[in-house]
């Protein structure tokens, strides 16, 4: 079989298309192939923003990978010219004992981060926005942020296609095999062959990966934003930071109002977990705005009503731990997937390690924590 590219990557959303441009930079022959338009808003990688934050509470493992990727969204910025990483600082908060204030104290420790604890009226002093119980605790970082979700997908394309990469919108694969020592993708177009695959398919994943042994569920999540006109200069970022709160009926998190659309706020996880992206109803309902604005009316009070909301797909693995590996059973094949709700801030430190599977065969980082084989 004479290959006709070094790598195809199927799926080219959040981490697709940082795959594509890191494999591209690195001077190799890339086929991006994405089932629908580029940049769309039927899968993971859209809703304006997206928080990217170093003391993270899933685990001190990630924290060298997002101090990579914030290196490589400013690397973006200056390729492609493009504004896509505004720095702001989060907000942490929750009771003393929540899972997510151990978990970034426990990053902040390892790592030995600049945060500043806030407690008593100190979050209210500085953010007169909440109203947050005076016994929780606010762990503050500065080296934080958000990114411009749709922007950052289309800059990686961009990049990539400038620097020699080809991408067909519009051209689900149907399949692929390995074939001698490459790989044959089917689509239909036709077939496409290539020593290397990537398989970057978000919430689609298991469709491709049926044998990968990763048990994926979907959870359907709903982003809202809300009206400040009135008192909008309490909810733009000098005044209002990004902030994860960890109340007792789960995670609520939110952004300062960038435009007129205004604060967005949403509820991390939360939601029934589902057997496919098809199962996934794409209409918000009143329903999904109820328990945000609980949530706002008890520690924002003042915020306005709704202006948008809009639904996006978490594709979940049962420790809500990243996929990110070698496919166990075919060596010429990468697999990025099960993001569980917190992927985005990595793509391009992602794409690096997926460029670096497909060149070496092994990642310079360490992602045993991402393994396919744990769930064996
Ligand atoms: C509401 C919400 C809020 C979030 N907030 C944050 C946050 O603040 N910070 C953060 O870091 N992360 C956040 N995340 C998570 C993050 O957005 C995701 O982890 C990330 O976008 C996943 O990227 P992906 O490339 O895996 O999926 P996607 O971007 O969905 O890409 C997968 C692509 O594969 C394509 N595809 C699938 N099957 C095929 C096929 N057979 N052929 C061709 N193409 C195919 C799809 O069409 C899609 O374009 C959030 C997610 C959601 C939903």
């Amino acid at each position: 079989m004479t290959a006709l590219f070094d790598a195809i990557v199927v799926g080219v959303g959040g981490m697709g298309s940082a795959a594509c441009w890191e494999l591209a930079r690195r001077g190799l022959r890339v086929l991006g192939l994405e089932q629908y338009e580029l940049v769309h808003n039927r899968g993971s990688s859209h809703g304006q923003t997206r928080i990217i934050r170093t003391a993270y509470a899933e685990g001190p493992e990630y924290v060298p990978l997002v101090q990579r990727a914030f290196e490589k969204w400013y690397d973006l910025e200056q390729f492609t010219g493009r504004h896509l990483l505004t720095e702001c600082a989060c907000l942490n908060v929750g009771p003393p004992e929540s899972a997510h204030i151990r978990g970034v104290r426990n990053s902040v420790l390892q790592h030995q981060l600049v945060a500043e604890e806030l407690h008593g009226t100190a979050i209210t002093t500085r953010f007169p926005a909440f109203r947050f119980p005076a016994e929780w605790v606010g762990i503050l970082e500065q080296a934080a942020g958000f990114l411009l979700v749709e922007e950052c997908v289309r800059a990686q394309i961009l990049a990539a296609e400038e620097l020699g990469a080809e991408i067909h919108p519009n051209e689900p694969v149907h399949q692929w095999k390995v074939v001698g020592h490459g790989v044959e993708v089917t689509t239909h177009r036709g077939s496409y062959q290539a020593a290397q695959l990537v398989v970057t398919a978000g919430a689609w994943a298991t469709r491709l990966l049926a044998d990968l042994g990763v048990p994926l569920r979907v959870m359907r999540q709903v982003l809202a934003w809300f009206g400040v006109r009135s008192q909008a200069a309490r909810f733009r970022r000098d005044r209002f930071p990004i902030f994860i709160a960890d109340v007792a009926d789960g995670p609520f998190y939110g952004l300062p109002a960038i435009d007129q659309t205004g604060l967005k706020v949403a509820r991390h996880y939360n939601a029934p977990e589902l057997d496919s992206p098809d199962a996934v109803n794409w209409t918000p309902t009143a329903e999904d705005e109820r328990p945000i604005r609980e949530f706002l009316d008890r520690f924002l009070p003042g915020v306005g009503p709704l202006t948008q909301a809009q639904v996006c797909m978490y594709t979940l693995t049962p420790d809500h731990h990243f996929v990110i590996d070698q496919h166990p059973a075919y060596p010429p094949v990468w697999v990025a997937c099960g993001f569980s709700g917190h992927g985005f801030k990595f793509a391009p430190t992602v794409g690096e390690i997926l460029a670096d599977g497909v060149e070496r065969g092994r990642s310079r980082y360490d992602i045993r924590l991402f393994s396919a084989r744990r769930f064996a």
